[in-house]
């Protein structure tokens, strides 16, 4: 996998290793277009998997909310152990799910209904902490 693929990958795992009990496995694959500045790797589990890229020309932050969005995305829909609204806000728990943002140039877990920044994307704390 590339490395830049890898690294913005990397902060929403951690968050899903943390707070979660299934993490989807990632692997390399081959898209008809995966494209030379569009790195491109597959996120599965038992019941499906979705592609999830990055594109070298944004900056890191950017890359991270991205490749989190798209891991969200794929959580939400696929992984039947995790919750819907994963990662659930903690201001509104029963409600929607915290949205992957780059704020002040870093990727963040934010609420989406003004509740602010809760976590850096990678820095969500265990159910419970
Ligand atoms: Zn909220």
């Amino acid at each position: 996998m590339h490395d830049v693929l890898r690294a913005a990958l990397e902060p929403v795992l951690r968050d899903l290793r943390r707070t979660q009990t299934e993490e989807p496995v990632v692997y390399d694959s081959s898209w008809a277009n995966d494209l030379p500045d569009q790195p491109a790797a597959m996120v599965g589990g038992p019941t499906g998997a979705r592609g999830v890229s990055v594109l070298l020309a944004d900056d890191e932050a950017t890359r991270v909310a991205s490749a989190a969005d798209q891991v969200q995305e794929y959580v939400i829909e696929s992984l039947l152990t995790a919750p819907t609204n994963w990662p659930p806000c903690p201001h509104h728990p029963e409600t929607h799910p915290l949205e992957a943002h780059v704020v002040d140039d870093v990727a963040a877990w934010v609420c989406p209904r003004g509740g602010g920044v809760v976590a850096p994307v990678g820095g969500l704390s265990s159910p419970g902490t």
